[in-house]
């Protein structure tokens, strides 16, 4: 099916996504601020992972995207009905 090496590459960008994720939350939540280390390895996984997007054709903004739309958009109804409209249909 996909290129070679697609797999380890997903696996790291959804890596860092998590990560990135798990911070970004953790200041909109107001838990307050990442410490130096978080701050220093935030800044890490966010340089890999707009260099390994940007290898597979992605813009910066559209990365960025990626990772925080899911912070902003409440999680997709399951239900048949919302599933079919969706065309995710499976
Ligand atoms: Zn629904």
């Amino acid at each position: 099916m996909g290129a070679v090496g697609l797999d380890g590459t997903k696996e790291l960008i959804s890596g860092h996504l998590g990560i990135l994720r798990d911070y970004a939350k953790k200041v909109l939540v107001g838990q307050g601020t990442l410490d130096m280390g978080e701050e220093a390895e935030k800044e890490r996984r966010i340089q890999e992972l707009f260099t390994v997007a940007s290898s597979l054709g992605l813009t910066m903004k559209e990365t960025v995207v990626l990772l925080y739309k899911p912070l902003f958009i409440k999680p997709a109804c399951e239900c048949s009905t919302c599933r079919f409209r969706r065309g995710s249909w499976s």
